[in-house]
């Protein structure tokens, strides 16, 4: 379905990103990489799909770099046709106790990073009068939980950015849309897991227990393969005229 086009992924080293990027590459897109970590492995796994990867890294945090990506993405494939915002990283405290420059990274991170990447990415778009934009904001773009100020302000704000981005686009063939996840077992939700364990001496299943009891009434951790058909929805057919939505696969979490 998507032979042809070229998806960019951030943050797609790991965790949900590389489930999209992995999805999105089933259907036909060569891949654009970003991220940090082990890249390797994770781009063997996206070229066994049988497309085109490329990898850059920018630190999503850097304007400029973030910059250069698009170049660079630009002039590997000719266009970014998927643009899939999705770096993202944690810090748990309360406000009095957040360390600023702990807000900061994570607002450019998290939520600057997707208009920096979206500005550049749609001019591209409008021209060829077809793209897709998906941000992935989290649960807790629509609803919030006590420590998590920065995460909680950022994500908010990038379902903000999908409507806006949306809307103006509406006419077109551009859509942008946003992916809501509740709890995935991945590394950033491990750090809460080990954080747990370390606090209240309980296993590592104790601790995934009372992670999804408070919050995900399913009791069962949404995946990134679950989030990568999201992704491939939004970018078929049938989602031509999906704009604006904040999809929550949070296992009812903000049904409550
Ligand atoms: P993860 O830690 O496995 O992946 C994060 C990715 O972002 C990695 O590839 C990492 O290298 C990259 N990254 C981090 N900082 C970066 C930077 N400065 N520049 C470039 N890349 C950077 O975590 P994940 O759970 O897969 O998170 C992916 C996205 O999903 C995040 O935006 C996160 O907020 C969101 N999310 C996660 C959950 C969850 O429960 N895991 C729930 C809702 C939303």
């Amino acid at each position: 379905m998507l032979k042809g086009k070229t998806a960019l992924v951030t943050g797609s080293t790991s965790g949900i990103g590389l489930g999209i990027a992995k999805a999105l590459a089933a259907q036909g897109a060569n891949i654009v990489m970003n991220g940090f970590g082990d890249v390797d492995g994770p781009r063997a796994e996206i070229a066994a799909l049988g497309v085109q990867v490329a990898y850059h890294g920018a630190d999503m945090s850097k304007p400029d770099e973030i910059a250069a990506m698009m170049t660079y993405a630009a002039g590997q494939f000719g266009r970014v046709d998927i643009l899939v915002n999705n770096a993202g990283i944690q810090h748990v405290a309360r406000v009095e106790n957040f360390p600023p420059e702990r807000w900061d990274a994570i607002i450019a991170i998290n939520m600057s990073s997707a208009f920096h990447a979206t500005r550049l990415a749609l001019p591209a778009m409008q021209a060829a009068g077809w793209g897709r934009i998906i941000n992935v904001a989290s649960v807790h773009g629509l609803v919030a939980s006590a420590e998590k100020s920065a995460y909680v302000a950022a994500k908010h704000g990038v379902v903000g950015l999908t409507k806006v981005t949306a809307l103006e686009n509406a006419t077109s063939g551009v859509t942008c849309n946003a992916i809501c996840p509740g709890w995935v077992l991945t590394s950033m939700v491990q750090k809460q897991l080990d954080a747990k364990v370390a606090a209240q001496g309980i296993s590592n299943d104790e601790a995934r227990n009372q992670l999804l009891r408070e919050k995900e009434p399913s009791l069962q951790f949404t995946t990134p393969e679950e989030l990568g058909a999201l992704a491939v929805f939004f970018c078929s057919p049938a989602g031509n005229n999906v704009r604006g939505v904040a999809w929550n696969m949070d296992g009812g979490w903000a049904a409550q």
